[in-house]
């Protein structure tokens, strides 16, 4: 059994967009991905005093797509999103992921702002939070995927792949997950 990531519209989200993160993605991790079904009516994450959405809300949903399975980390689920998410401790986020759970999200909301850049952003960011589930931590080279992104300026410097210091950590990783499921 191979690993796959299903890659889930949240809203009505650009097929295009879909198909380039879902390509990229595919082809960083060395995994299949699929592109599910749109999920809609989030409205149980939305917070009225910040006008915005519950991450972690959405992470839950995430899991919710996924069910039950015995490997759960040979499923990773990826939502993406238009609203703007928030985390307890920060004003908005790019991204989100829990590695445990094997779900991330991306959300495009503040990519749209100037220069037509908003796919590269999302690619960027839709690898950054997968390498998350595979257990990467942020990494201090700032053409790194891995960098964190404090601004879309971190974001529109840091390159899509990773540094060789990561890729390795990266390989090890998909590596000892084959064997551990094998
Ligand atoms: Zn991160
Ligand atoms: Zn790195």
């Amino acid at each position: 059994m191979g690993e796959s990531i299903k890659i889930v519209p949240l809203g009505d989200i650009d097929g295009g967009l879909i198909m380039e993160i879902a390509s990229q993605v595919s082809m960083s991790f060395g995994i299949t991905a699929i592109v599910d079904e749109m999920q809609c009516c989030h409205e149980s994450a939305y917070n009225r005093r910040r006008n915005q959405y519950s991450g972690e809300a959405f992470l839950k949903l995430m899991e919710d797509v996924r069910g039950e399975t015995p490997f759960p980390r040979e499923h990773r689920v990826l939502g993406i999103t238009d609203v703007d998410l928030y985390i307890p401790d920060l004003n908005y986020v790019f991204g989100l992921a829990d590695e445990t759970r094997s779900v991330a999200l991306v959300s495009v909301a503040r990519f749209k702002k100037g220069n037509g850049r908003l796919i590269e952003r999302a690619v960027k960011t839709a690898v950054h939070e997968i390498g998350h589930t595979y257990g990467l931590a942020h990494c201090h080279d700032n053409r790194c995927v891995m960098y964190f992104s404090y601004n879309l300026s971190d974001t529109d410097y840091k390159g899509k792949e990773f540094c060789l210091k990561c890729r390795k950590t990266l390989d090890a990783r998909i590596l000892s997950g084959e064997v551990m499921c094998a």
